[in-house]
C-alpha cells in the first residue's frame, strides 16, 4: 500500500487530498506533485493512515520545495500528523494549520471517537486552555483525550 493523492480546484485554491500511509513510497510520489500544484494549496490529511520516519524525511523535502512562493494550509490533520507537527517544526514549515482531529476515549463505555478542532471556531488559543469537554457520542458522558491536551495543542503557540 502506498500513498495516493487527488487534486481538486476551487477558485484560487487547490485542495490536495492524501490517502494511505506516508512512507518510503512518498519519496517517489510527492515530488511529482510540486509541479502540478498552483499558488494556494490546502493539504487534507484526513485519509492519511500512518507516517513513518522515511515518510517524514520525504515529506520535509517535499515541503521545502512546495512552500516556495506558495500559501499552504493543513486541514483535518490526524492525531499522527499533529504529533509530527509538534515534534518536527519543518514538518509544517510555513503552512498554517486550519483544523486537527484529536482522539478521545470514553471511560464509562469504552467508546473511541475523533473530535475536529477548527481554527476560529473551537480551537484553543493557548495549549494550556485544552480542548474543553467533549462528550461521548454513544453514552453522552465526558470523554478523555488520548494524549495530554497541553502537548497535543503545543503547536497552536508555535
Ligand atoms: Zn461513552
Amino acid at each position: 500500500m502506498s500513498i495516493t493523492s487527488q487534486i481538486a480546484r476551487n477558485g484560487e485554491w487547490e485542495k490536495l487530498s492524501l490517502f494511505g500511509p506516508i512512507n518510503e513510497d512518498a519519496e517517489v510520489h510527492l515530488p511529482k506533485l510540486v509541479q502540478a500544484l498552483g499558488q494556494n494549496v490546502i493539504i487534507n490529511f484526513k485519509q492519511v493512515e500512518s507516517v513513518n520516519s522515511c515518510g517524514v524525511r520525504a515529506w520535509i523535502t517535499f515541503m521545502r520545495e512546495l512552500e516556495k512562493g506558495r500559501t499552504l494550509v493543513f486541514e483535518e490533520c490526524t492525531p499522527d500528523i499533529v504529533s509530527q507537527i509538534n515534534m518536527i517544526p519543518n514538518f509544517r514549515g510555513k503552512a498554517q494549520v486550519q483544523s486537527v482531529y484529536a482522539s478521545y476515549t470514553c471511560p464509562s463505555c469504552g467508546n473511541q471517537q475523533q473530535h475536529l478542532f477548527v481554527k476560529g471556531q473551537n480551537l484553543p488559543a493557548a495549549a494550556s486552555d485544552g480542548g474543553g469537554q467533549v462528550n461521548c457520542a454513544k453514552c453522552g458522558k465526558p470523554t478523555e483525550m488520548d494524549e495530554l491536551e497541553e502537548e497535543f495543542f503545543a503547536w497552536v503557540e508555535a
